[in-house]
């Protein structure tokens, strides 16, 4: 959350500067997303107050089984807002982002080294095949539904009041894991004590841990909603679609100094976006964390519905092609060949179908587990050589950061 902190200075290099409102009122509505869930367990398990379901993204299974309950009817307001928002859901709402930037504050915090080097210069690692990953994982996540409607077995009801707010988690049922696992351990066997809550608990933060620390440390920060996340398939179709929908805009001249770009948690190339597209981010990837405002010391962004005004003074012409990624428009650094970067997301999946078998949320452990490890081995193997190549063909066309490939462990 620090890299907020960096503006450019006329140089386009950067200067610290204090955290803007704009950060203030989106860290607290992270933290308000918190309390909720906090709340929510609250009301149901101990003041015995069931007045509506969980609200999660299981919302998505139960609504496409037609299942209308609390879960989906959140889903379907997720999906409204984003012709009109774009994915400010993701930024400003969703818990696991504020895992997500949690980790990465601690991380940079404790000046862990090995992130720090990835966090402080922005590198964020990534696979090219990051769509074919996060929509086999969507599918699985409907494989239930695909199979109830290949039975017609058909169960359509409106109950706000499903499903409880610890389905599918750890302790579901008063079980450690799922009911099919092929071990378990009950929970409250002689009555509930404070260790049949402490022991999911401590399982649920692992998983989380999973998600956001260990993904972030090793592929930079965001690496969950970078690569992975199933959700942003259903997402994205809506982006883009209307001309209500508010984006990332130039209301000034832009410098051209690209703090915006070296600022973003997503790895979009804000500068160049705003260059080529109308001076609007149009990258499906923004999930309006406002960075890139922040960065801009020139009050050249903000997030509006309205036309850009127009770039007066000429800049340097981007080359269209290259981006740093070139089929992404992304400056990300991919840094594996073709073929071992697909056999990864394999490996990755086959990880994740087995410790699935534990509960829904252990696919995302071994699917992660399985993607660094793999990948880990893979470099191992990867010549030197061309591993430098790589990094040097993802920023030739424009260099963004001093980098050089002794500057970090690019797995
Ligand atoms: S990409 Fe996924 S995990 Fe990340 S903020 Fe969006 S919904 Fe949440
Ligand atoms: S919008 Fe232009 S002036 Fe502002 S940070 Fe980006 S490149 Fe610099
Ligand atoms: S373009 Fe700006 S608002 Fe969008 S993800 Fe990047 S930094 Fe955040």
């Amino acid at each position: 959350m620090d890299v907020v902190n960096n503006k450019c200075n006329k140089n386009g290099s950067s200067i610290k500067s204090p955290r803007s409102k704009l950060q203030m009122w989106r860290i607290s509505s992270l933290i308000t997303v918190h309390v909720y869930i906090l709340f929510h367990f609250l009301c149901w398990y101990v003041f015995n107050m069931k007045i509506w379901g969980k609200t999660a993204m299981m919302g998505v299974p139960s609504l496409l089984a037609l299942h209308l309950n609390a879960a989906a009817i959140m889903v379907i307001i997720i999906i409204l807002s984003v012709p009109f928002y774009g994915r400010a859901f993701c930024g400003w709402a969703c818990h696991l982002r504020g895992a997500i930037e949690f980790s990465d504050w601690v991380m940079r915090k404790l000046k862990l080294s090995g992130y720090e080097k990835i966090a402080r210069k922005n590198i964020l690692l990534n696979t090219r095949f990051r769509w074919l990953f996060r929509s086999i994982l969507f599918s699985v996540l409907l494989l239930p539904v695909s199979l109830y409607w290949i039975k017609l077995k058909h169960n359509i009801y409106f109950n706000i009041q499903t499903p409880s707010p610890l389905a599918d988690l750890p302790g579901y049922d008063n079980l450690l894991f799922s009911a099919n696992a092929p071990f378990n351990m009950s929970l409250a066997v002689n009555g509930f004590t404070l260790l049949a809550f402490v022991i999911p608990f401590l399982v649920a933060i692992f998983i989380v841990f999973t998600m956001s620390f260990v993904f972030n440390y090793f592929y930079g920060q965001g690496a969950f909603c970078r690569i992975l996340c199933p959700y942003t398939v259903m997402l994205v179709p809506f982006m883009n679609r209307t001309p209500w929908q508010k984006k990332i805009t130039r209301i000034a001249d832009c410098t051209g100094c690209r703090a915006c770009s070296k600022n973003c948690p997503q790895g979009i190339d804000v500068s160049r976006e705003i260059y080529h597209y109308k001076g609007k981010v149009i990258n499906n990837e923004c999930i309006k964390c406002y960075h890139c405002i922040d960065a801009c010391s020139y009050g050249v962004l903000k997030d509006l519905r309205q036309g850009a005004s127009p770039q007066l003074k000429p800049l340097k012409e981007y080359e269209r092609t290259p981006w740093l990624s070139s089929n992404k428009h992304l400056q990300v650094i991919e840094p594996l060949d073709t073929v071992t970067d697909f056999v990864s997301i394999f490996f990755a999946i086959v990880c994740g179908s087995i410790t699935s078998r534990l509960g829904g949320f252990w696919f995302y452990v071994g699917c992660i587990g399985g993607f660094i490890a793999f990948r880990k081995i893979a470099c191992f193997f990867l010549p030197k050589s061309n591993l430098e190549k790589k990094v040097k063909h993802c920023h030739k066309s424009e260099p963004l950061h001093s980098l050089k490939t002794e500057d970090f462990d690019p797995l």
